[in-house]
């Protein structure tokens, strides 16, 4: 049997080891850490957000940015020592908000988050794991209409030309909806065929328990390097023993630039750092996740209580994380929830592994024949976990994937 490598065990590769296997792979996933454990995988806001397809920055937001990234408590900070290092990042994002690429970026996000719950439906029915699914949608929360208007017009203008289904709540249904939320959240958008699950991690142990079932194996140690014979990789090199391939698949995260370095591509990829507060006893009832319009965070129900997450902070891969924005956070959170209990908690930080035009990297490699790259998801990792893994599988069998992977390919940079 052909063996295929995978690099990561996060919510991307065990996906794709998944598929992988299904197509008549005998898969090795390669991670020192377990499976959805040391990634961003383990702590995002568990949203399946088939709808966000539109790029992370827009041109109406420039105006707002310098101060925004300056202070440590805004949805957006950088820690200025790091300005140097993100500086061709930030430029490559500015050439992102030009209205054209906003058009192009959201025109091809679309297309793949449109496969995105099928993919992960083959997945979960797979694991038999359909509980740790809730199928009733996310609502974006705004204080009014003129806020809405002002703020957030063009992503629903974005969502609507997609095909993305949403409703329009009034305080009213807000109301009904959410009553713990705070009266100073006027209007809501309901988007119906969204998802999440009660928890990240639990859904990609139980994927990956149900790819080792299938005689899927993990290789307990940390990619270093990869032996090469003309175009073809044929082992990944790890500071234990080497692992024979006749597939490679890169699907490290946010570790994945210096691994595509040495498989030849050079990839813009940066840290954006959120931030969670797990509440275990909040002592309000959420039926469904809510992102904050004004604030620009998430709030999701989970199994083991409230997940208050989301934030962006640029600050590299080894600065500690900061407290202030762990508070901020949980500040926020008790406004729009007045009820809100906080006393007991957990925090976490991860990296988003983004690239500057809110794509990821999905696609062969221009330099090696049987190499795949799979890394990159930013703030939908979790969401396109399931289609990257489809696509590459399809991709690697000589199948055209269902969305056009053209744009996202790893040269485009
Ligand atoms: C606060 C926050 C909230 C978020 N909310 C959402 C959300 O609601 N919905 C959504 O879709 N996305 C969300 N995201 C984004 C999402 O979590 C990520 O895009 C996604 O988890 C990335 O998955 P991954 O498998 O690519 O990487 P990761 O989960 O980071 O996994 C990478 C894996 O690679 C391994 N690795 C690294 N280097 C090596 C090496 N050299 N050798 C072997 N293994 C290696 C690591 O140990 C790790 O297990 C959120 C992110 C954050 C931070």
């Amino acid at each position: 049997m052909a063996k295929a490598v995978v690099i990561g065990a996060g919510a991307v590769g065990i996906a794709t080891a998944s598929y992988l296997q299904r197509e008549g792979w005998s898969v090795t996933v390669v991670d020192r850490e377990p499976p959805g454990l040391a990634g961003a995988s383990f702590g995002n806001s568990g949203m399946i957000a088939t709808h966000i397809v539109e790029p992370i920055a827009v041109r109406s937001i420039l105006p707002k940015l310098p101060r925004m990234l300056l202070d440590p408590t805004s949805p957006l900070a950088i820690r200025w020592w790091y300005l140097p290092t993100l500086l061709p990042w930030l430029v490559r994002l500015l050439k992102a908000t030009a209205p054209a690429e906003v058009e192009r970026i959201s025109y091809a996000l679309g297309t793949q988050l449109a496969h995105a719950d099928e993919a992960y439906r083959f997945l979960i029915d797979d694991a038999e794991v359909e509980p740790l699914i809730q199928r009733k949608g996310i609502i974006d929360v705004y204080p009014d209409m003129a806020f809405l208007e002002e703020n957030a017009a063009y992503a629903l203008d974005f969502r609507r030309r997609n095909g993305v289904p949403f409703v329009m709540l009034g305080d009213n249904a807000l109301r009904n909806l959410m009553p713990a939320l705070s009266r100073d959240y006027g209007v809501g958008v309901h988007f119906t065929a969204a998802s999440h699950t009660v928890d990240p991690f639990l859904l990609v142990s139980a994927l990956a328990k149900r790819f080792e079932a299938r005689g899927g194996r993990f290789h307990r140690a940390h990619a270093t390097g990869f032996e090469t014979t003309g175009e073809q990789v044929t082992a990944v090199r790890t500071d234990e023993a080497s692992v024979p391939a006749d597939l490679l698949v890169l699907a490290a995260g946010i570790w994945s630039r210096p691994l595509a370095l040495k498989l030849g591509s050079l990839v813009p990829l940066d840290s954006e750092r959120g931030y969670h507060v797990m509440l275990g006893a909040p002592g309000i009832e959420l039926a469904l996740p809510v992102t904050v319009g004004d604030v620009r965070f998430s709030v999701t129900p989970m199994a083991s209580g409230i997940r208050v997450g989301g934030t962006i902070e640029f600050a590299g891969l080894d600065a500690p994380p900061n407290p202030v924005r762990h508070e901020a956070l949980l500040g926020h959170a008790r406004r729009v929830f007045p009820g809100l209990k906080t006393e007991i908690q957990t925090r976490w930080m991860g990296h988003r592994p983004s690239l500057p035009d809110s794509m990821p990297v999905i696609g062969p490699s221009p330099h090696l024949k049987n190499v795949y790259f799979g890394f990159g998801h930013g703030h939908l990792g979790l969401t396109s976990a399931a289609i990257t893994g489809r696509a590459i599988t399809d991709m690697a069998a000589g199948r055209r994937p269902p969305f056009d992977p053209t744009p996202f390919r790893v040269d485009r940079f």
